[in-house]
Order: structure tokens, then sequence, then C-alpha cells
């Protein structure tokens, strides 16, 4: 018998039913990855599995049944007790995660069998601490959250979850927040430790790289619903994957070997669960629903061993791949004419060391060069903290500059005053990471648009209400979104509103900072395919600073590789990919899953 068996798992909050009959097995030793986009209903199934549903929220049908046991009869003492010691789940975010005033060791002592003793609970701390790879635990252990790295804290609540000893680790989007290298060292040390401990594992994550990396199987969740469940091959992946929805994630996924392709954004959102649906879940976003999807909901089909895919079109899986290809789409060659040009750029500022009066010099961006032409797009990859975003900063003339010049357009800005910047504040534009924040929530759409025009002089007034619908249009949103708050669109949608927000006082440089790292891979590739047509039909130069090496492969013509603030690494996209020459640029290759 599995370790975890779920039969036709049911879940209500209110009228939404956010995981509708999910059935799936998880034996000791094996890892389980659900994927799909946000509001598919993985985490609620693990919330569930945990009987941590959020305030209105019941499980209304099905069977759980762990190491032998039916969760639902357990009474919730039980149930307590089997959290952490049978089960245990690793969040996205450990910065809320983990209690700010606790030390982490008393944190991890909290998660401990009862009966032990103070000092069996300081050495099982160290012991846990070291396991997952903590320097100097002993004297971690005393630490507070605040004064760990983001990996740290990742670190320390993997110990918390591995405390229990248990059987069954639910680890949640555990590397969302951290950048490419502590996710490739933190989604490793997840996997030895439950290859070590002989732990079932169940990964939730929109990223399909992460899964087809960790996972022994997969299932790909839409609207509350499991829609195929294959094993992942050792060679080839998912390429066996069978469902639209799976073939669509897969084309969404920027690589090297996609640039010039568009990428194939699913078109649409996934639909509203407060309603009854009649046939396929996914019938309006698919580009193969033929008579019978609309009206009739497709049943399992077998397609091999251990692949089942709930699909009308199956079992004729030429058929489904037939509507794949790309739509070609060459990225423009980019112009001869700087738009930006920076010459040993330096960004530093005074921190204090912790000791008295102890001052330290941090040299953030350490004399950086580069050139970049209208029509091309480099991008500026490297770590967090690596000095891209100051670097970014310092163009637009968001920091003061300690050394070296910025071009822009011909012309030199270096440390121009705020006032004398102003006539060039319009040629160079930003889009920033988070849509969520980046947009005033108390403004309408179209004053958000209207404001920056009529700051920078932009346009006539009597035009601006015409310029901003053709500008709405532009970035695929509709005019009468003018009327409407950002709290009331989608983080992608939010994200068009930000780069019309940036297009509307005409820049020639777009900066664009981690713009998709917040999205759901359907998102991010419509993000990336709106940037690659905004550049073609408007010649603009971009800066695109990322970690998301997939996406420079897709997106830039140049890379510069930043380190300590240095460029380490520049060079054509396909030659850093495919050769890289530094050993820090191999290990962030190398870090990419
Ligand atoms: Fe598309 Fe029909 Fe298959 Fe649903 S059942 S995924 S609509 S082909």
């Amino acid at each position: 018998m599995s370790l975890l068996q779920v039969e036709n798992l049911g879940v209500r909050i209110g009228d939404v039913a956010p995981v509708d009959g999910v059935s799936f097995a998880i034996d000791a030793g094996e890892t389980f990855a659900l994927l799909g986009e946000s509001g598919s209903g993985k985490s609620m199934t693990a919330l569930a599995l945990m009987r941590l549903l959020p305030a209105g929220g019941r499980i209304v049908d099905g069977q759980v049944s762990f190491d032998g046991q039916a969760l639902s009869e357990l009474p919730e003492s039980q149930m307590r007790t089997l959290r952490g010691r049978g089960m245990a789940m690793i969040f996205q975010e450990p910065q809320t995660s983990l209690n700010p005033v606790m030390t982490v060791g008393d944190q991890i002592a909290e998660a401990l069998p009862a009966g032990l003793s103070r000092s069996e609970q300081e050495r099982e701390i160290v012991r846990l601490l070291e396991e997952v790879g903590i320097p100097d635990p002993a004297l971690r252990m005393h630490s507070y959250p605040f004064e760990l790295s983001g990996g740290q804290k990742q670190r320390v609540m993997i110990a918390q979850a591995l405390a229990g000893k248990p059987k069954l680790l639910i680890a949640d989007e555990p590397t969302t927040a951290l950048d490419v290298t502590l996710q490739a060292q933190i989604l490793q040390l997840i996997k030895r430790l439950a290859r070590e401990r002989g732990m079932g594992l169940l990964l939730i994550t929109h990223d399909l790289g992460v899964a087809r990396h960790m996972a022994d199987r997969v299932g790909i969740m839409y609207a509350g619903q499991l829609v195929e469940s294959l094993p992942v091959e050792r060679e080839t992946g998912l390429e066996r994957a069978f469902h639209p929805y799976t073939r669509k994630l897969m084309a969404a996924v920027p690589s090297l070997q996609r640039a010039g392709e568009r990428l194939a954004a699913i078109p649409g959102r996934v639909p509203p669960l407060n309603q009854p649906f009649a046939g396929c879940r996914f019938a309006d976003r698919c580009a193969q629903a033929f008579e019978p999807c609309a009206g009739t909901a497709p049943g399992w089909s077998t397609l091999g061993e251990g692949h089942a895919v709930r699909c009308h079109l199956a079992p004729q899986p030429q058929a489904a791949r037939r509507a794949e290809a790309a739509q070609a789409l060459k990225i423009p060659v980019p112009s001869r004419t700087p738009v930006l040009t920076v010459r040993d750029l330096a960004v530093s500022f005074t921190q204090r060391t912790g000791q008295l009066f102890g001052k330290q010099r941090i040299h953030a961006v350490d004399g950086i060069s580069f050139e970049l032409n209208a029509g091309e797009t480099l991008a500026l990859v490297g770590e967090s903290g690596c000095g891209k975003t100051t670097a970014a900063k310092a163009i637009l003339g968001l920091t003061a500059v300690s050394g070296g010049e910025v071009v822009l357009d011909g012309q030199n800005v270096t440390g121009l005053s705020e006032r004398r910047f102003k006539p060039y504040r319009r040629l160079a534009q930003i889009v920033f990471q988070d849509p969520y924040s980046s947009l005033n929530p108390r403004m309408r759409v179209g004053d958000i648009l209207q404001e920056g025009m009529a700051a920078l002089g932009v346009g006539e007034p009597s035009s601006r209400s015409r310029d901003i619908a053709t500008l709405l249009e532009k970035v695929g949103l509709d005019p009468d979104a003018v009327a409407r708050y950002p709290h009331e669109f989608s983080g992608g949608q939010r994200q068009r509103i930000a780069i019309a927000r940036a297009l509307a006082v005409k820049p020639k440089l777009l900066i664009c900072d981690e713009p998709t790292s917040a999205l759901d891979v359907s998102v991010q590739a419509q993000i990336l395919n709106l940037l690659a047509d905004l550049q073609r039909e408007e010649g603009l130069a971009m800066l695109f600073i990322t970690h998301n090496l997939a996406a420079v492969g897709y997106l830039a013509h140049r890379v510069a590789v930043m380190k300590g603030g240095r460029i380490v690494e520049l060079g054509a996209t396909h030659d850093i990919l495919s050769r890289p020459q530094q050993a820090y640029t191999q290990g962030l290759l190398a870090s990419v899953l």
C-alpha cells in the first residue's frame, strides 16, 4: 500500500470548489510533483491533506489515507501529532513562515519529539542544522531569522520540518523566492534528504524545470482537477505529455532553443470555480477543442505505464501534438545606434560593520562598461546582490554614482541633479518585478498612464486619451481598463499596465528588472512575447535584468554576467549560454533546472 493515498478528494470554500475529485498516491521514497498555474488547486490540495484549510474551507468528498490510517477519522488532537511527526510542510516564503521573535533553535525545538532534555534537544538541533548545511550550527541556533540570509532561512525551515522525522514531506513552491543558484542548492538538499531518509515527497510547483529535475512522477492540475499524470523520463523528461494544457505549459517555457520562436502563451484564464462545469474545463482555452469538449467532461484514458490523461483526444497522441507548431517570430536584428553607453560606472556607499564606530566601503557596482543599441536586448544576469539592480538605478539617475559615466541617447547624464535630469527622464523607463506594488492602488489606470505623460510633457493634452487607448490595445488590454483600479487586474495584466506606463512617455531605453519572476509560466510567456513584439515595433533598446537564464536565451541578443559588482563575462547570448568561459558563468548555468 502506498504511503499516501488520495482518492476523489473534494474541497469547498463557500461556493468555490478549488479541489474537485483529485486522486493520486505517493510511495515511501518517491517524489510526486503537482504542477499547474496559480488557482489550479495545487496548494489547496496540500492544505487539505494536512487538514489546514483556510477559514470556511472543508473537505466535502473523498478519502485520504496516510501510512494506513484514514485521516478523516482522526480527531484534531491526533492530527496535530501527525503534522510534523508523520507529514511536514515547507512553505514558499521563509520570511513569513519563521517566527521573527524566536531563535531558530527554539523554533526547531518546538517540532522535536516530546520528552527530550534541553541538552538532548540542543544536540539534535545542532545535528539538524548541520544536516541542512548551516555553518557554525552551535552558534547559529541562537540566531534570530533576520540574522540569516534567504537561503539559510529556507534551510532552517527544512530542519524544522525534518525535526519530527516525518515520513512525508510536502514542499509548496519551496524555492520560488530564491535566486537560481540558491534554488538549485535547496532543491538538491531536499532531494538528497528525501532519498537518504526514504521520505515520500509531494512537491508543489508551477516550474516545469523544477518538476522535471526533482520528481519521479508528475500530476498536472487544471481548474481544481488533475488532468494528466505521468512518469518523468530520465532522458526526455515530460516529452511524452499528451494533454493540450500540459503541452501548452511546456511550450510556454522560454529557452535558448526557442529564441526567435513565439512562446505559446495560453490565452485566457483558469475559469472561476464557483460554477458547475458540463464539459472539459480547459475547453475555452484549448486550440484543439472539438464537438464533445464543451458538453461532455472527458474521463481518464491510459496511455502507457503510469501515464493517464483526461482528454477527449486520447488515445490519438499525434493529433494533440499537431497543433503545437510555433508561430515564427524572428528576433529583430539590432541597429548599431547606441542608445546607452555605460563607461566604468561605479556605485559605492559606506555601511556600518556592527562594531562600535566600525564602517566599511561597499562597492555595489565596481567599474562596469557596456553599450546598448536601439532594437537590442542586453541581459544583465547574476545572483541576488551582484549589483544588477543598483546598476539600473544608477543609469536611471535614481542612485548616486561614485565614478564613471552614463551616456543616454548621446547626452552625458552622469550625476545630473533631479531638475537637470528631467529632460532625459522620459528616454529611459523601468518595469519592476512586482506588478502588485509598483502601481498606485488609489489611481485609475488611465490616470496612472496620464500622470507620467503630463509630468514629462509627452503628447498634447487633447490627444492623450486617444494615445492611452492605443497604448492599452498595444499591450493587450481593453480600452475600458482606463476606468479601473490596479487591484481589479491579474498579475500579468498589471505587468502589462506597468509596461504601458513605461511606454507612454515614448522611451528609447526600457529597463526590465525581473519583469516575469512573480508570474506563472503561461503569463510569463505572454509578457515575454509582448516585450519581444514591442521591441520589434518600437525599436527599443532593452536592458533585461534577470536570474532566469531560460528567458535570457529566449529574448536577449547579448548577455553580461555580473558578480560582486563587476561584469565577469559579456558576449553574444548563444556563446555565453553554450560556451561560457568563466567558472562563475558555468556555475550559474549548471544551476538552471
Ligand atoms: Fe481540449 Fe477537448 Fe481535450 Fe479538453 S477534452 S483538453 S477541450 S481536446
